[in-house]
């Protein structure tokens, strides 16, 4: 990999991400080297792919390139590499370029969307966990539109204009929101020759309330909010398989829909040579002590999304969101240099910030700590939280713009297809852009 070999402790981290990120930052000044590796050479503000795949935004206004946060960090070194595996008895590394040793190895490598072995879905349906993936989806649904205008079958153009959204959480009610704001908004103007009305966007949640993590109140606003802008919401309904064409449920329900979202379940994004079962707790995460030290090695650490730390207050581990891997990273990169100086490790304890989504404009639910508000305001405090987090000046400018433009216009004008998208070139589409 052509890192120079060095005196100072070598710290590696896979992955770049909300973790892998705050771990860099806290150890820019230090005595330490530093190697990062990611398979992407760049952020992704997951948050706000939904928003990539409604036309939105661009997907560089909420990517970030990985050197520019590390750039002017003295020995830090990035690799654009896919990790593969671990070599514990060794130390070691291997990569797709080649192998590297660590004194220190942090996995920072997040989730990955969890089909619960479900083949048929993951074949046809859509993921949403990627740039890649949103522009993939972006394309389909413009695809489909199109497609819709050529038809003269309307049992397939319902279809092709019959959206499903598997999962009930922010990720699924934000994406339901922002299409039935399309549907509302853009199509009627785009395609005036089309009855986009017969557009259907439904979101099959299996539990009995939406977004679950949050409360009650939160719950049920969101659903009206999202029943107002014509979204079907089904609850108690779970998908049970997906041809491409029927949705099929454990209910007396079948959909036709061209475009089925997965966005029902995520696991860790583990690697081999740490997946030992021993190792790993519900949805693959990696078990970790309160310094984040994976069980049983001094010198490997998890932060993020995959690692399950089991504390009294989240007995099921911390969720998987932005904050605990944030906070997990900045309280490491304090652990890691006490641990090279041999100073007693400090336990990791999460400030809970609260919990929120937006339903489309001028509709969100907030839950923090000790307040609970929906609708105009909690869209607004949304929209600040996502701009103060979202990572590089220029992006926050950007997409801060474009809210703006789109909010006065009723406008989401990246609605491109720069990049067909077909079904059946599904899987090697994504092998070929590394998802
Ligand atoms: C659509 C969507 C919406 C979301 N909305 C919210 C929200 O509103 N609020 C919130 O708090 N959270 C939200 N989340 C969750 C949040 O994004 C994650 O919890 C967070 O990104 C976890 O951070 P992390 O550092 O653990 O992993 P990530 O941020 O996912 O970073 C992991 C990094 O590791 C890299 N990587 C993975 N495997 C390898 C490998 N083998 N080799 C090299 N590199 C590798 C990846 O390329 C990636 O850069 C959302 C997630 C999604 C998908």
């Amino acid at each position: 990999m052509n890192i120079p070999q060095s005196s100072l402790p070598r710290i590696v981290i896979i992955g770049g991400g909300f973790g892998g990120i705050a771990l860099a930052k806290k150890l820019s000044k230090k005595e330490v080297q530093v190697v990062l590796l990611d398979k992407h050479n760049y952020h992704t503000f997951q948050p706000l792919l939904y928003q990539v795949s409604t036309g939105g935004l661009e997907p560089d206004s909420i990517a970030y390139p990985i050197r520019k946060v590390l750039q002017g960090y003295p020995h830090f070194y990035f690799r654009l590499a896919e990790v593969f595996q671990v070599i514990t008895d060794n130390r070691k590394v291997e990569t797709n370029i080649g192998s590297i040793a660590y004194d220190y190895l942090v996995v920072a490598t997040g989730s990955k969307t969890n089909f619960f072995g479900n083949k048929n879905i993951e074949e046809n349906g859509m993921a949403m966990k990627t740039v890649p993936q949103s522009l993939n989806l972006r394309s389909l649904i413009l695809e489909n539109f199109e497609q819709a205008l050529l038809t003269d079958d309307l049992h397939e153009r319902d279809a092709l204009m019959n959206f499903v959204i598997v999962g009930g959480g922010p990720t699924g009610v934000e994406l339901a929101g922002a299409l039935a704001e399309i549907k509302k908004g853009i199509l009627p103007k785009d395609y005036p020759d089309l009855d986009t009305r017969r557009a259907q966007i439904n979101l099959v949640q299996g539990g009995d309330r939406i977004l679950p993590a949050m409360s009650e109140i939160a719950s049920s606003k969101a659903e009206r909010f999202l029943e107002k802008l014509g979204v079907n919401v089904w609850k108690n309904v779970r998908v049970t398989d997906y041809d491409g064409k029927h949705v099929a449920t454990d209910q007396d329900l079948v959909f036709e829909s061209a475009t089925l979202v997965w966005a029902a379940g995520v696991q860790a994004a583990g690697i081999k040579g740490l997946d030992a079962k021993e190792l790993l707790c519900r949805g693959n995460r990696l078990k970790v002590n309160r310094y984040n030290q994976v069980e049983g090695f001094e010198e490997i650490f998890a932060i993020g999304d995959i690692a399950h730390m089991e504390t009294e207050a989240f007995p099921n581990g911390h969720p998987m969101m932005a904050q605990p891997a944030i906070q997990q990273g900045e309280k490491l990169g304090e652990n890691l240099i006490r641990l090279i100086e041999n100073k007693p490790l400090k336990a990791f304890v999460y400030r809970d910030k609260g919990n929120m989504a937006t339903v489309g404009r001028n509709k969100a639910v907030c839950d923090l700590p000790r307040f609970k508000f929906q609708g105009v305001f909690a869209w607004f405090v949304w929209m600040f939280v996502h701009l103060y987090f979202l990572i590089g000046f220029r992006n926050r400018v950007v997409v801060f713009i474009n809210w703006v433009y789109n909010y006065i216009r009723f406008d989401r004008e990246a609605r491109l297809i720069i990049r067909p998208f077909k079904k059946q070139d599904k899987v090697s589409k994504e092998a070929e852009t590394v998802t």
